[in-house]
């Protein structure tokens, strides 16, 4: 599909767009990225289109929500690759401000932080992170209006955490979970998987076949979430490459950690490959589910 796909770098041209779209009685979906759009990203862009009348697609790399070590200056970018694709996936709107446009005043002086669920997994990790995102996507929810949003569960922990923000702080904002988009050989799609030399790229699949032998554990009936922990740790360790930064088996929404599987939960891990960070996470379920009470 092919649509006029505009490029919009202030944040009052894309105000307008939104609100003249909800004038003409359209229904605005949005899709927040850092870019480098890959199929992952695109398939957030297809459910947006398909349920939306007006897509805003945005192309951000946000230096809030990267610590000072991290990798910011050499996050991948490719702005001309990125509006092809938008322009394929049939967004009307591209935002992609500069950093000035976004931070007038850098640092900002008003955050957005969300408790408890960041302060585990990724946020324990990553100190500040989600207040960078929490930050950043506020700024997208104030700017775009009233919307539906799209994220990938790729980022599971970041989604929950927007989910409550936009609960707790009343956005007028429907946030929508899509499925995480995996390589033919199980790898998750990453931006970051651009930095992984031959060697790393041929092993870093090993983190979905952890998680996916775990989840067959489980429907088989080994529910102890501190054993299949233990599992999906010792089959990541067995490639001396891997250092990990956390195994967690979690609830799907408050992301508290579970002790017996009995319902779906989340089995989610961040692993350093080299000096690429990944992340991977799959839902595990006994099979069948036992019944709520
Ligand atoms: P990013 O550009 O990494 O900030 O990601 C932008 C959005 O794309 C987030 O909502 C991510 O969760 C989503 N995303 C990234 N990779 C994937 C993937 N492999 N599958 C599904 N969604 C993804």
């Amino acid at each position: 599909m092919t649509a006029m796909t505009e490029l919009l770098t202030t944040i009052e041209a894309v105000r307008d767009a939104a609100d003249s779209a909800r004038a003409r009685g359209a229904r605005v979906g949005l899709v927040p990225t850092m870019g480098y759009l890959h199929e992952g990203h695109r398939s957030l862009l297809r459910a947006a289109a398909a349920e939306c009348d007006f897509v805003i697609a945005t192309i951000f790399v946000n230096p809030l929500q990267f610590g000072p070590s991290e990798d910011l200056d050499r996050y991948p970018r490719d702005l001309d690759a990125d509006l092809a694709a938008c322009r394929a996936e049939g967004v009307h709107v591209v935002f992609a401000p500069s950093v000035e446009e976004m931070y007038p005043s850098a640092p900002p002086a008003t955050t957005v932080h969300v408790a408890r669920l960041t302060e585990r997994m990724c946020g324990a990790h990553r100190p500040g992170h989600f207040d960078g995102v929490t930050t950043v996507v506020a700024k997208l929810f104030a700017i775009t209006g009233s919307c539906r949003a799209y994220f990938g569960r790729k980022d599971a922990q970041q989604l929950a955490v927007i989910a409550q923000m936009a609960r707790d702080l009343d956005f007028p904002v429907e946030v929508v979970g899509c499925p995480l988009v995996r390589e033919a050989d199980g790898l998750a799609l990453s931006s970051r998987n651009a930095y992984l030399t031959p060697a790393e790229r041929a092993v870093a699949p090993n983190l979905f076949r952890a998680l996916d032998d775990a989840r067959a554990s489980v429907a088989t009936g080994d529910v102890d979430a501190a054993r299949i922990v233990a599992f999906v740790r010792s089959r990541i360790e067995a490639e001396p490459r891997f250092t990990i930064d956390y195994v967690e088996c979690v609830d799907p929404d408050t992301l508290e950690p579970v002790a017996r599987i009995d319902r779906p939960a989340l089995l989610a891990l961040a692993a350093r490959l080299g000096a690429t960070r990944l992340i991977d996470n799959m839902v595990v379920a006994p099979d069948p589910p036992t019944a709520n009470p």
